[in-house]
Formats: C-alpha cells, sequence, structure tokens
C-alpha cells in the first residue's frame, strides 16, 4: 500500500532482497540503491525454499535487530521482514521456469534445487515489491545469471543490477556466513582470493590452472568442491583463454562445517 502511494507520486524503488546478517556487502547494494532510486527497499528473509540442507538453514546468522540499525545508519526506507506465509501463502504457485545450464552445473550440481528456491523467492518479491531495479552481488555469480535470465524470461519488468564484490582486508569476500568462522579459520579462508587471483595466469592452459588452485585450496585444508575457470557469459567450461572475451574463476570450498563460495572476474 505504502510502496504503491510512493510509486502513484512517481518514485521509483530500489530492491535489495537479503537472507540478514547485514555485512558492508549488503550495505554497498543498499548505497548504490540509494543513489540510483528515490525509495530504496531492504528485505531480510531466510528463504526455507534455497536451503537443500536443514542444518544450513538452521545454522544460518540471523540478527535481525542489529540489521535494522545498519539499515538505519545507511539511510535506507524501508525494512520488508515478511514471514514464511507472507511469502508463501497457502494457494501459492512458484513461477515455472528451468535453467537446464546453470541449474544442474557447479553450485546446481553440489546444491540440488538451491536454483529454483532463489527463483521462486526471487519472482514472488519482486511481485510483492514490483521495484523498477533490484539489486545483486556478483558475490553469488552463477545465482546473478540465474536472476537475470528469470527476469527476462519470465517478463518481469524490473532491471536486474549486478555490483562487485565487497571483501575484507585480508580479500576473503564479505558474506554472512564468516560469522560461523573462527578467527583462525577466517585468515586461512583468505587463501581462497590468493588461488582466484592465481587463476589469471595464462602461461598454461586453464585446466592445469585450475588444478594448481585446487591443489592450492586443499594444501591449505579447505575440502574444495570446485574451482572451475569459466566463460563469464554463460559459466561454461573453457579449454582455451581465447574461447571466451571475459572469463571467470568460481570456487566452493567448505572449512570446517562452513561453505563459501567466491569467484574473480577476468577481462
Ligand atoms: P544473502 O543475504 O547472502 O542472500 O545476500 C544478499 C545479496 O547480497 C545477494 O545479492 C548477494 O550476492 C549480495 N552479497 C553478499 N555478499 C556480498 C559481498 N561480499 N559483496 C557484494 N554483494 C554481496
Amino acid at each position: 500500500m505504502y510502496l504503491k502511494s510512493l510509486k502513484n507520486q512517481g518514485k521509483t524503488i530500489g530492491f535489495v532482497p537479503t537472507m540478514g546478517a547485514l555485512h558492508k556487502g549488503h550495505l554497498s547494494l543498499i548505497k548504490m540503491a540509494k543513489n540510483q532510486c528515490d525509495v530504496v527497499v531492504c528485505c531480510i528473509f531466510v528463504n526455507p525454499k534455497q536451503f537443500n540442507d536443514a542444518v544450513d538453514f538452521d545454522r544460518y546468522p540471523r540478527t535481525v535487530s542489529s540489521d535494522i540499525e545498519k539499515l538505519k545508519a545507511v539511510d535506507c526506507t524501508v525494512c520488508f521482514t515478511p514471514d514464511k506465509d507472507d511469502v508463501y501463502p497457502e494457494n501459492f504457485t512458484p513461477v515455472n521456469y528451468y535453467n537446464d545450464y546453470l541449474f544442474e552445473n557447479l553450485e546446481g550440481n553440489f546444491r540440488p534445487g538451491h536454483f529454483k528456491g532463489v527463483v521462486t523467492v526471487v519472482a514472488r518479491l519482486l511481485e510483492i515489491v514490483q521495484p523498477d531495479k533490484a539489486y545483486f552481488g556478483l558475490k553469488d555469480y552463477q545465482q546473478y545469471l540465474v536472476i537475470k535470465d528469470a527476469v527476462t524470461q519470465l517478463n518481469i519488468k524490473t532491471e536486474v543490477i549486478g555490483l562487485a564484490t565487497v571483501r575484507e582486508p585480508s580479500g576473503l569476500a564479505m558474506s554472512s556466513r564468516n560469522a560461523l568462522l573462527s578467527k583462525e579459520e577466517a585468515e586461512l579462508a583468505s587463501v581462497i582470493y590468493r588461488a582466484l587471483l592465481l587463476a589469471n595466469n595464462k602461461s598454461e592452459l586453464p585446466e592445469v590452472i585450475e588444478k594448481q588452485c585446487f591443489d592450492m585450496l586443499e594444501n591449505a585444508g579447505l575440502k574444495t568442491e570446485y574451482f572451475n575457470i569459466c566463460s563469464a557469459d554463460n559459466l561454461k567450461p573453457i579449454k582455451n583463454w581465447t574461447d571466451a572475451e571475459s572469463y571467470i574463476a568460481v570456487t566452493a570450498v567448505k572449512l570446517n562445517r562452513v561453505r563459501l563460495i567466491d569467484n574473480l572476474l577476468f577481462s
């Protein structure tokens, strides 16, 4: 109702969907939305449908009151904290979208059903908020590609904007899950960024570099699910450096019980 009246006054609405435990990465999205739109809505909702592991869902950090303070500090207009029944009412029908490659590979391979859950919640939140622009982090690059494609295919009238990853001084990508790491683990995890930097070494074939980076992570004690060098357009593997104009190194690791993902774009 409130958003509708603002829209009727010709105000533009920027939307930042999150799962809370807000950090500077999230706040960078809010700040950009503030720069580009009249009104900014941040949603905090830990979406059960995108967790393929019940323990991961239960352990996910939830810090709503400190999140609200952070949103006030950056002058976010609206904080939307729906509960499960608001997002998924009884008669709820998910949108019909599937992406063969992105749903099945990399994150999709290790987290079956994850992207279906992501598209379901994002499409539903876009339906509720009806924003002009929605902001997503390139930290979740595969998610960004999925959402961009889903919004196009489903004919949703929101512009999808992707923004660069915000990192700790050590290079570790900011993530709500970092709150689950000990100080020592967080220090150790900075090897992820060093491995990603190493991926821009064109003196060997991509598959050789992938193996070196994978081994670097494993040798540091991280259980590495994948380390791949792919086309930045569609995340398909590249055999030669000339196969793609811009490429991206993507990785997922487990550090004890905490799963971390990161990537680095090269052109
Ligand atoms: P999440 O709360 O983890 O679902 O993330 C909400 C949004 O913030 C997603 O679009 C993420 O890609 C984005 N995000 C998470 N971490 C970062 C980061 N370090 N830098 C920029 N954006 C981020």
